[in-house]
């Protein structure tokens, strides 16, 4: 298809894309709204079914289900599926569509707002958009699979999001993610990933000048200890080691007996997350002063969407496309975001994010999005797809 007639095909599709949105955003689905997040599922099951995909979902009873939807035909089978992904759960309380529902705005034409509009609902529209135009094509170079995650936001505390989407990114040939972006103008190639580091130091409380000789000072252990990780970060190959909290003791005049650290750990990949949990396995139980003992407590945060060779052919190829429709220049971007793009990277597939509507505000109730960004964002990955 000529790229301007694909331009009008989309174009043609606006309204039915806007009301779908609409619908969506108003399908309250935040945090612990465990059914909500099923009913967003359940409306974009029914349309998947609509437009001749098979559905399915694997449930969790903490989180929302995780929901796949697929279209493979006799001649494409054997092929590797092309992913397209988003996440179905919003950051807000119940309630919220009461005074934060779905709106356009009358002062910014071709804007609107909406708690969970641009994170993440209008990518989950254009995705579906993608699929539904590249079926109605007769596309049949790779299988096309919807995938939507309940618990993006939460990070797959309550669930095993993680270890599900492994299994079914497995096989796949690409991922697509469609978070929303700041500009148009933007690719995100790369996510920092990031843990936290909880340190507790037992030391021996003592009166600081009658007991100086049995006291041991769990708040100077844990400094030493902040100093020796601290120095090991490494802002060019973006290993971060920040200690953002310390406590410790109970008044000026007495030995502090206990102290506790709290720390940020971010990396760019596998590598560098390994190689700072092998710090602080080294770091934190040798005690620069006898007597004293210090825990530590790894929380698993997220992992990081790695900026690999596959990623950026991925990312020229969409600039290509973009420069070919006349969309362009896009630059790539890393971003210091999280996301579920990071799940490719566990199996190592390519992958680009940051394919969704064009917003500002997210995790704000200031959420607002542009609407005329559905458009050439659905057309942009029609393209790039057809060109693979
Ligand atoms: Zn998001």
């Amino acid at each position: 298809m000529e790229i301007e007639a694909l331009k009008d095909l989309i174009a043609g599709q606006e309204s039915d894309m806007f009301a779908f949105l609409e619908k969506l955003v108003n399908t309250e689905s935040g945090i612990d709204q465990i059914s909500g997040v099923n009913q967003v599922g359940t409306i974009i099951s029914q349309w998947c079914e609509s437009i001749g995909m098979t559905t399915r979902t694997i449930p969790h009873d903490q989180a929302g289900d995780l929901l796949i939807a697929e279209y493979k035909t006799s001649e494409n089978k054997d092929q590797k599926p092309i992913v397209l992904s988003g996440h179905m759960d919003t950051v807000f309380n119940a309630d919220v569509t009461k005074n934060h529902h779905f709106r356009l705005l009358a002062d910014k034409p071709g804007f609107a707002k909406g708690a969970g509009l641009m994170d993440m609902k209008g990518g989950l529209v254009i995705a579906m958009y993608v699929v539904k135009n590249l079926i109605e094509m007769g596309y049949q170079k790779h299988p096309l699979s919807l995938i939507f995650i309940p618990d993006e936001e939460t990070l797959h505390r309550y669930s095993d999001t993680r270890q599900e989407m492994i299994g079914e990114l497995q096989d796949a040939a690409l991922m697509l993610n469609f978070e929303p972006t700041p500009t148009f103008d933007k690719i995100v190639v790369g996510r920092q990933g990031g843990m936290m580091l909880n340190v507790t130091v037992e030391g021996v409380q003592g009166h600081s000048g009658m007991e100086v000789e049995i006291g041991r000072s769990a708040v100077v252990e844990l400094a030493q200890k902040v100093i020796a990780l601290e120095s090991l970060t490494d802002i060019p190959r973006k290993k971060l080691i920040n200690c953002g909290i310390i406590k410790g003791g109970v008044s000026a005049n007495t030995i502090p007996g206990s102290a506790k650290g709290n720390f940020s750990l971010r990396f760019p990949n596998q590598t560098i997350k390994e190689e700072i949990i092998a710090d602080i396995e080294r770091v934190i139980p040798e005690p620069y002063i006898a007597d004293t003992t210090t825990k530590f407590e790894i929380e698993s945060g997220v992992d990081a969407m790695v900026y690999t060779d596959k990623v950026d052919q991925l990312a020229d190829h969409y600039l290509a496309t973009a420069d070919k429709m006349g969309y362009g220049p896009l630059t790539k971007v890393e971003s210091q975001g999280a996301s579920d793009a990071s799940l490719a990277s566990l199996v190592d597939i390519p992958v680009v994010d940051g394919l969704g509507i064009v917003g500002t505000g997210a995790h704000t109730l200031e959420e607002e999005a542009d609407l005329t960004s559905l458009r050439p964002r659905v057309a942009l990955s029609i393209q790039a797809i057809l060109d693979l």
